[in-house]
């Protein structure tokens, strides 16, 4: 409502009238070059809109060029960067590189969900000699740019602020050297073994099953609350949070606006849910990678997944994981199968978003972004469920209700590229070609291999009962050396797509 006065009163003051305000500095933000969310940029840029910034953002996708020639014309007083997925880290070096190069001095302040006062601090700081301060949330941004833009606090701030970021540094270079890692073969003999002497599920859909315009009602009662409230920085569990002594009223009322917009998500259509889903024939190979074949003769392999293996050392016997244990290996005798999935619910959600925009109502426009985030993910629950008792149909009596459901109380797992069991988001890729994603429901990829639209889940499916999520951890120079050669990638393509996840001796 009022963002339409404090404009005009603005550019009274532009025009010299004398009476104007100035605002209290200017800041160019954007979301890296590949990468689409936005939320935490949107919320850092409302409550600073909200005191008095002036915010110049350039949305998702910016690469580095654009941001930097934007804050130039512009005088800014600031750089905001956000990313939510891990290639974001990279590139976000990237920009603070080309800042250096190009003789920046101004603050380049650093947010998203990967993103760390570590990372900040071990990648981004050392690129940079300018002030590169993380944000670890939007309540903290106002304080952070009122230290860097105001002359008298901004050297004390930034002394503080680079003598715990050295100390950041210097825990941080000490600590992943402590950790005692296997080679990669002494892990690969350390390997999950299950017990593969009764015949595997046959899938009854094999080959890919498009699912167009699953209907939005049956995902509302899916959606997992509980991520809903983190993102709008509202800790506590759900369903207590909304009686919650501290966050209890605010809690309520975003749901309760949650509820209003949900109904309006579902009455007036603003999204639609496409997703496609297929099965395959497979077996695992003794270096790690899943082999998918084209039919149950099992003899022209259509696709190879590559999966990552744990090298950290393990207590008591405990194995060193890769995805691919979860598929009969070549020597047994089961005839194995694998799943795959793409799901989005961010088809419309741009043109929504805009809607709101135009009407200055930047908080629907977060809340609908935010629930199509939870759509999407009770989209991928959903199917998940259908899968299990009627596409794979190896469990058609299952019953569980949401609770059970969000703690995975079901057999099989459905792990997405880009999380810890499987931190290559490439593999994408040919989830994508497999699935023909982009060609039956539109779904595509940029070039950090975010999905598009934004609000979309993709990932395998694995029915082994013992099949777990795990995290990858870091590996060795010996398998990402591995890696490499099985990807048909140059070392330095595979340092720069798994870079969170190497051992520092590597
Ligand atoms: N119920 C939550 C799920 C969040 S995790 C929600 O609604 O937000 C999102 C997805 O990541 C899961 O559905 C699963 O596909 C995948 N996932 C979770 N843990 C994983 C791990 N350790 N490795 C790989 N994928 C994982």
């Amino acid at each position: 409502h009022l963002v339409p006065y404090i404009e005009a009163e603005k550019q009274v003051g532009e025009r010299g009238s004398g009476n104007g305000r100035r605002s209290a500095g200017r800041i160019v933000m954007a979301t890296v070059k590949g990468d689409v969310h936005d939320i935490g940029k949107n919320f850092v840029g409302v409550v600073l809109g909200c005191n008095d910034y002036e915010v110049i953002d350039l949305g998702v996708m910016v690469p580095w060029p654009r941001i930097l020639e934007t804050a130039r014309e512009q005088e800014a007083d600031l750089i905001g960067l956000s990313g939510l997925i891990t290639p974001s880290l990279e590139e976000m070096r990237t920009v603070a590189t080309e800042m250096e190069r190009e003789g920046f001095t101004i603050p380049l302040l650093i947010g998203g969900a990967t993103t760390s006062r570590a990372h900040t601090a071990v990648k981004i700081e050392p690129c940079y000699s300018g002030p590169v301060v993380h944000v670890q949330d939007a309540s903290r941004a106002v304080g952070v740019a009122s230290a860097l833009v105001d002359a008298a606090q901004r050297d004390a701030f930034m002394v503080r602020t680079r003598a715990e970021y050295a100390v950041v540094r210097s825990d941080h270079e000490g600590r992943d050297r402590t950790i005692r890692r296997l080679t990669i073969d002494e892990a690969r003999a350390n390997r999950t073994r299950l017990d593969w002497s009764s015949t595997p599920p046959r899938p009854v859909a094999l080959g890919v099953t498009t699912i167009p315009d699953q209907p939005l009602a049956d995902l509302v009662d899916r959606i997992d609350w509980g991520p809903f409230f983190t993102t709008w920085e509202l800790a506590g569990r759900y369903p207590q949070i909304l009686d919650d002594p501290r966050v209890g009223s605010a809690a309520r009322s975003l749901f309760e606006d949650a509820q209003g917009m949900l109904r309006r998500v579902v009455d007036e259509r603003l999204l639609r849910a496409d997703g496609v889903v297929g099965f395959w024939p497979a077996a695992s190979t003794l270096d790690d990678d899943i082999e998918l074949y084209e039919d149950e003769s099992r003899t022209r392999v259509v696709a190879r997944i590559h999966t990552l293996r744990q090298q950290m050392a393990k207590p008591d016997g405990r194995p060193n994981v890769a995805l691919s244990d979860y598929v009969a290996p070549p020597g047994s005798a089961a005839d194995d199968f694998i799943g795959a999935f793409a799901v989005t619910t961010g088809i419309g959600l741009d043109e929504a978003r805009a809607t709101f925009v135009a009407a200055h109502d930047d908080y629907s426009a977060i809340l609908i972004t935010a629930l199509a985030d939870r759509l999407a993910e009770a989209f991928a629950e959903t199917l998940h469920e259908r899968v299990r008792r009627e596409l794979w149909g190896y469990a058609p009596d299952e019953a569980l209700d949401n609770e059970a459901l969000i703690a995975e109380r079901y057999q099989g797992i459905r792990p997405a590229p880009g999380y810890p069991a499987c931190p290559d988001h490439t593999e994408k890729r040919t989830i994508f070609d497999l699935l023909g994603a982009e060609e039956r429901v539109g779904m595509s990829l940029t070039e950090s291999m975010a999905m598009l639209p934004a609000s979309s889940v993709s990932g395998l499916y694995f029915w082994h009962p013992q099949a777990r999520y795990f995290g990858l951890g870091r590996i060795g120079r010996d398998q990402l050396e591995d890696y490499a050669r099985r990807k048909g990638w140059t070392l330095d393509k595979a340092r720069r797509w798994l870079a969170p996840n190497i051992a520092d001796d590597a």
